[in-house]
C-alpha cells in the first residue's frame, strides 16, 4: 500500500515575507498597543488595557489615554469566529462584575448533559468523564460572543480595525516595532486592480498577537526567534453546522467512537442554543492515518446516525463553518510566550484544554494578564522582553497553566489509538495526571504517513447531508473571485496527493485533475487544515473568507 508523507510535499513558510527588517516608516499609524486578531483572547486583552487606563486615570495617577488598535481580518466583528461552544464564564465575572450572567452574550445555562459511545446503528451511554463535566456553563455562539465584547471596547475608547488583516511583522534589530496589513483590490496576477488600496503599516510599542489556531505570525515569530516547545503544536479539525429545529434539545451531548476509525482521535458534539437552533459539529485530530479520511463527509454521515437524525429532520440548517484547535496542550506551550515589544495570547500561544474541548476562558484570561503586563510596562517606559515576561509569569502561575499541566499527556495517549488511548487517560485521570510520570513525545502532524486508500462514496441529499459546495454557500464565503491564490503549493504535488489535499479541506478548495491539483482560493473559509497538512495559508484582502453570524 502506498503512503504519502505530507511533510515532504509542504511548502516553507515564508518567513522574509511574514517578517520584515524594517521598523514602521514615519507614515505609520501610531499605537501604543496593536492587537493582531478580534478574537476572544485579543478583545480581552484591549478592553482589559482599557480598563487598567481608565481606572489609573480615575485614581489621578497621570496617565494619558491609551492608543489601543485592533486588527481583525474579516470584514466584520465575529465573521470569522467559530466555536463550539460551552463556555465557562469565569473570565466573563472578572471583566464585567457588574453585567447580571443573563445579560452576557450566552444563549442558555447547561442543565444536562450526556456522553455516548457511537457504533454504526446504536449509542451506548457512558459515565461522563470528569473532564467533560459542564455544569455552570452556558452553550453561546462565539460570533455573538466577539461582536458584543467589541461594542464593549468601542464603548471603552479601543480602535476596531476589522477588514485589516495583518500581513507582516515589521521588526528592528530583534524587536517588533508594528505591522504591516495586506493589500486589497490585487488582481489575479498579483497587480494592482480597479480597486487598489495600499497596505497600511500600525506602528505598535507592543504589538500583540491573538490570531488564534495556527496563526501565521506567530509560527513566523517563533521561527525567526527559535522559540521551541517540548513537543510540536498539534492540532484538530472541527466542522460544525448550526441547525434550526423543531425539536428543542434539552441536553448538552458529546459522543466517542464512530464514525471514526479506531486509529483517530476525536468526537462530536451536539449543543442546545434556545428552543429553535443547535449546534451540531465532528472534531477530528489530524494525525489520522487514512489518506481519504474526510472531516466534512463524516460529519454528514453522523447526522444520520439514530442519534442525531431525529433532531435534524423536518429542521434547516442555518450556517456551516471549519476551523482548527491547536490540541498539543501543556508540553507544546511556546517556552516562551515574550520577546521584545510583542506577546503571543489564546489559540496562537495554545491555551487550549483538549480532555474538557475548552479554550474560550483561557483565551480571555491570557488576554487579561497581557493586558497587565503590557500597561505596567508601558508605565515603566520601556517594552523589552525582559518587562514583558511578567506576562509568562501570571500565566505559569495560573489556572490556565495547572489546567494543561493536570491533562498534559490525556490527547498524546490517543497516538496509540482510541481503546489503548482512552484507557491510559482513564488513569491520567485517576491520579491526576501523574500517570504516566514522562512525556509522551508526539511528531507534528504533517511527519505522520498518510496510507492511500479508495474514498468511500458519499452522495448527499441536500436535506440533511450537504456538498462542500453547498457548505461553503452556508458560511456566506462571498470572496472576490478574482483575487490572487493565498495559498502556496509545495513541491512533488502528484494526483495521489491532490485527492489527500480534496479530503483535508472541507471546503473544496483542492481538486485532482489528472495528476496535479487544481486550486479553487476564493472557497477557503482560513480553517487553516491545509496549514496544517498541505498547502501554506496566507493572510488575503481584507473581508475575504466566510462570514459568521451563529458559530
Ligand atoms: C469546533 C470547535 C469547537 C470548540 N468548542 C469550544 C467550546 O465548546 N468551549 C470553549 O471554551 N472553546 C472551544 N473551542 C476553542 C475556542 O473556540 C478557542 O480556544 C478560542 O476561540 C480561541 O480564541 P482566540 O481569540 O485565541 O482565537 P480566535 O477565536 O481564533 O480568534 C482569532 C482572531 O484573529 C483573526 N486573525 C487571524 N489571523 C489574522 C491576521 N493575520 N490579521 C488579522 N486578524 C487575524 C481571526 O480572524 C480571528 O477573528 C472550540 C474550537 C473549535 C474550532
Ligand atoms: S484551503 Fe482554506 S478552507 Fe481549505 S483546508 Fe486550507 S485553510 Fe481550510
Amino acid at each position: 500500500m502506498s503512503t504519502i508523507l505530507p511533510l515532504r510535499h509542504q511548502a516553507a513558510l515564508p518567513l522574509d515575507r511574514l517578517i520584515r527588517h524594517n521598523p514602521p516608516s514615519g507614515e505609520a499609524l501610531e499605537m501604543d498597543v496593536v492587537i493582531v486578531g478580534a478574537g476572544p483572547a485579543g478583545l480581552a486583552c484591549a478592553l482589559t488595557l482599557a480598563q487598567l487606563a481608565k481606572r489609573a486615570q480615575t485614581a489621578g495617577e497621570g496617565m494619558p489615554d491609551l492608543n489601543i488598535a485592533v486588527l481583525e481580518k474579516a470584514g466584520a466583528l465575529g465573521e470569522h469566529s467559530l466555536s463550539g461552544a460551552v463556555v465557562n464564564p469565569r473570565v466573563f465575572r472578572e471583566l464585567f462584575p457588574d453585567v447580571p450572567v443573563d445579560a452576557l452574550p450566552f444563549r442558555q445555562p447547561v442543565t444536562a448533559e450526556a456522553v455516548y459511545l457511537l457504533s454504526e446503528r446504536r449509542a451506548q451511554k457512558i459515565p461522563t468523564p470528569p473532564t467533560m463535566h459542564n455544569a455552570g456553563f452556558h452553550t453561546a455562539s462565539l460570533c455573538e460572543i466577539v461582536r458584543w465584547l467589541g461594542e464593549r471596547a468601542e464603548e471603552l475608547g479601543v480602535n476596531l480595525f476589522p477588514g485589516f488583516p495583518v500581513e507582516a511583522l515589521l521588526v528592528d534589530g530583534q524587536a517588533v516595532r508594528g505591522v504591516r496589513t495586506t493589500p486589497a483590490g490585487l488582481d489575479r496576477t498579483g497587480g494592482p486592480g480597479p480597486s487598489y488600496q495600499e497596505a497600511t503599516e500600525v506602528a505598535g510599542r507592543i504589538t500583540v498577537l491573538a490570531e488564534g489556531t495556527r496563526g501565521m505570525l506567530t509560527q513566523a515569530w517563533r521561527e525567526w526567534q527559535r522559540v521551541g516547545a517540548p513537543n510540536p503544536q498539534i492540532f484538530a479539525l472541527g466542522v460544525k453546522e448550526v441547525w434550526e429545529v423543531k425539536q428543542p434539545l434539552d441536553r448538552v451531548i458529546h459522543t466517542l467512537g464512530w464514525p471514526l476509525p479506531t486509529d483517530a482521535f476525536g468526537g462530536s458534539f451536539m449543543y442546545p442554543l434556545g428552543p429553535n437552533q443547535i449546534a451540531i459539529g465532528l472534531v477530528v485530530g489530524l494525525d489520522y492515518h487514512d489518506a481519504s479520511l474526510d472531516v466534512h463527509q463524516l460529519l454528514q454521515r453522523m447526522k444520520l446516525h439514530p442519534l442525531f437524525r431525529p433532531y435534524l429532520e423536518g429542521g434547516q440548517l442555518l450556517e456551516w463553518g471549519a476551523k482548527t484547535i491547536p490540541e498539543g496542550g501543556f508540553y507544546a506551550l511556546p517556552q516562551r510566550r515574550h520577546g521584545d515589544g510583542v506577546l503571543l495570547i489564546g489559540d496562537a500561544a495554545g491555551f487550549v484544554d483538549v480532555p474538557s474541548l475548552k479554550g474560550i476562558h483561557y483565551a480571555m484570561q491570557s488576554g487579561v494578564f497581557a493586558a497587565h503586563a503590557a500597561f505596567d510596562a508601558l508605565k515603566a517606559g520601556t517594552t523589552a522582553a525582559s518587562a514583558l515576561a511578567a506576562y509568562d509569569r501570571l500565566v505559569d502561575g495560573s489556572f490556565i497553566a495547572a489546567d494543561l499541566h493536570r491533562t498534559r499527556n490525556m490527547r498524546l495517549a490517543f497516538k496509540s489509538g482510541f481503546w489503548v488511548g482512552g484507557a491510559k487517560a482513564g488513569l491520567m485521570t485517576l491520579t491526576g495526571g501523574r500517570f504516566p510520570g514522562t512525556k509522551i513525545d508526539m511528531p507534528e502532524d504533517a511527519a505522520t504517513p498518510r496510507a492511500v486508500a479508495a474514498a468511500t462514496p458519499f452522495t448527499p441529499d441536500s436535506v440533511l447531508t450537504f456538498s462542500k459546495v453547498d457548505a461553503v454557500f452556508k458560511s456566506g464565503n462571498a470572496t472576490r473571485d478574482t483575487i490572487p491564490t493565498h495559498l502556496l503549493i509545495g513541491p512533488d504535488v502528484s494526483g495521489e496527493v491532490a485527492d489527500f489535499y480534496s479530503h483535508v479541506c472541507p471546503a473544496g478548495v483542492y481538486e485532482r485533475v489528472g495528476d496535479t491539483v487544481r486550486v479553487n482560493a476564493p472557497n477557503c473559509v482560513d480553517c487553516k487544515a491545509t496549514d496544517v497538512l498541505g498547502p501554506r495559508w496566507t493572510p488575503r484582502e481584507g473581508g475575504s473568507g466566510p462570514k459568521y453570524r451563529l458559530m
